[in-house]
């Protein structure tokens, strides 16, 4: 087995525990975006069974042949135009962050009669380059999407790369916690330990696990 994996499953485990949450309270969601074959193969050999794509057209050619079994995660941006490639492909989509994406998704929801399960997005460090909704918004996003009958499960962050994120982790836990949202997708290759210690119930690994992105 790739020693990488198991180093990040024992982290992630051991975390949970010191946090005083079970050990297994917490999914890796292995991050393959533009990682070459080689280094995703042992680790989905080794058994993970979650992983996490940036791109529509990415994610399928690098996982349509090899669907069965897996769960596949869209942490990227959403154009209104891939919606039904989307939720055709994905089982969850982290990245929920505008009204009219969220039409979208109803509307194509609707017609297929079977839903991904959603996460929205909150932009908690207010970050122009960033999607995501606002903090202040987020209450309000949640709600219209729940009158649209979406299933959001959960809420998604990426804090600034130049901020300490406990404080943004605890942000959107806090969002969460007022909206009856259970699930948390936060923390990465640099601070997931960090985002287990506020709650998160999975977290975004890519080049701790597979090497640095070309
Ligand atoms: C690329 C990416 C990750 C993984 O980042 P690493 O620092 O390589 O672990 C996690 N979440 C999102 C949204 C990403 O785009």
């Amino acid at each position: 087995m790739s020693d990488a994996y198991a180093s990040i499953q024992s982290r992630i485990r051991a975390a949970a525990l010191a946090a005083g949450r079970a050990a297994d309270a917490v999914t890796l969601v292995a991050v393959s975006k533009t990682q070459p074959w080689d280094h995703i193969a042992p680790v989905l050999d080794a058994g993970q069974r979650v992983f996490g794509e940036n791109r529509v057209q990415e994610a399928l050619g690098r996982w349509s042949e090899r669907r069965q079994g897996l769960e596949l995660r869209l942490i990227g941006p959403l154009q209104t135009n891939k919606v039904r490639e989307a939720a055709a492909f994905f089982d969850v989509i982290e990245t929920l962050d505008r009204d009219k994406l969220a039409r979208a998704l109803a509307d194509e929801i609707q017609a297929r009669g079977k839903a991904p399960r959603l996460f929205v997005q909150v932009n908690t460090g207010e970050e122009a380059q960033k999607a995501g909704v606002a903090p202040g918004e987020a209450d309000a996003f949640v709600g219209r999407c729940r009158a649209l009958d979406l299933p959001v499960e959960g809420l998604m962050c990426i804090p600034p790369a130049e901020d300490d994120p406990a404080p943004h982790f605890r942000m959107l836990g806090q969002i969460a916690a007022r909206n009856g949202l259970e699930k948390l997708s936060m923390g990465m290759s640099g601070d997931f330990e960090t985002a287990i210690a506020c709650g998160a119930t999975s977290v975004r690994v890519g080049s701790a696990l597979f090497g640095h992105r070309g």
